[in-house]
């Protein structure tokens, strides 16, 4: 951990969705995305936070940043300040201070607006700038990201995938914010673009002083850029250590798969691939007991009943894992 000052802390986090049964007759399905989740993120780090699609860590980022209309319960933490009970107003300006990037930069940003029609909007909506200033500023940001000024009167559909998700993190650094949630800012873009973006997110860290929640479906991906890694399956954190120790010593049946996933670089190097059963059963299905015991490759017969704790390790501070062989 770069850093002891806790930025962000959630608590117990719940985010639920409730459908209409087909016809319409009954009580509505409750679908629970995030059941129970609680982190901190400290000032300055990168906090990994990986697993398969569908197990809840976008909904997870975008609940952090009131997107959507779920039912969330819970804590929120802030800077110090509990934002999860705060109404609209006051919470706008925390808004400014917590930014995301989404997958789809092109999705994300508006085809019918410029360069400088886009980042001059954010700018004025937030009182940040107008005019000659915003000119300015609008140079600088294009400049911090890696793009031309030149570029100022071009439009998103002129931009290759990389370039446009250049533009996202302009956009979100237009407002200075102290936090951001990367929500798959690569898996859209070639992987010979990918390592460019992330190194460019890593230098922005190191230049600005920025604090990253970095939400990947891959391990692979978070590796280089996160101080420590929470890996997340049908809902809930399941294991969380630095990213050393994640790496090196996975405790967590889930994590040592998808790390087996993970091609050996070392050319003639075979690893052993832990296969699982099936596929994720979706949030309107989870397991009793161990959500993961369908699918655990050393389930035992208690895993089916019974809940695993989520506790630190005795012999490792810092390392967290939720799993009945650790208890
Ligand atoms: Fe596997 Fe049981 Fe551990 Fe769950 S609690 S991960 S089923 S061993």
């Amino acid at each position: 951990m770069k850093d002891q000052v806790r930025l962000l802390s959630v608590k117990d986090l719940r985010v639920h969705f409730s459908q209409k049964k087909s016809g319409g007759l009954g009580k509505p399905l409750l679908i629970k995305v995030v059941n129970g989740v609680s982190f901190e993120v400290f000032q300055g780090e990168t906090l990994g936070l990986v697993g398969e699609s569908g197990c809840g860590k976008t909904t997870l980022g975008r609940a952090i940043m009131r997107l959507g209309n779920p039912s969330v319960t819970g804590t929120i933490e802030f800077d110090g300040r509990e934002i999860s009970g705060m109404g609209n107003r006051a919470f706008r300006s925390i808004r400014k201070q917590m930014q995301m990037i989404f997958q789809d930069p092109f999705g994300s940003l508006n085809p019918r607006l410029t360069v400088g029609q886009m980042l001059g909007e954010v700018l004025s909506v937030h009182g940040i700038a107008k005019g000659e200033k915003a000119r300015t500023r609008i140079d600088e940001l294009l400049n911090l990201v890696g793009l031309n000024r030149e570029y100022y009167n071009r439009y998103p559909h002129e931009f290759s995938g990389g370039q446009r998700q250049r533009l996202g993190i302009a956009r979100a650094l237009a407002v200075n914010p102290k936090f951001i949630i990367c929500d798959e800012p690569v898996s859209a873009l070639d992987v010979s673009i990918q390592s460019q973006i992330i190194n460019l997110l890593a230098d922005l860290q190191r230049d600005l002083g920025l604090t990253y929640l970095f939400i990947a479906h891959d391990l692979s991906v978070v590796e280089h850029i996160s101080d420590r890694v929470a890996v997340m399956y049908l809902g809930k954190i399941v294991e969380v250590a630095s990213s050393k120790e994640l790496y090196e010593n996975p405790k967590h049946p889930y994590t040592k798969a998808l790390l087996s996933a993970i091609p050996n670089p070392e050319p003639g190097m075979k690893k052993e691939r832990i296969l699982l059963h099936g596929d994720m059963p979706g949030p309107m299905n989870i397991p009793p007991g161990c959500s993961f015991h369908p699918r655990c490759p050393v389930a035992l017969p208690e895993c089916s009943s019974r809940e695993p704790v989520f506790r630190e390790l005795r012999d490792n501070p810092g390392h967290c894992v939720s799993c009945i062989l650790y208890e």
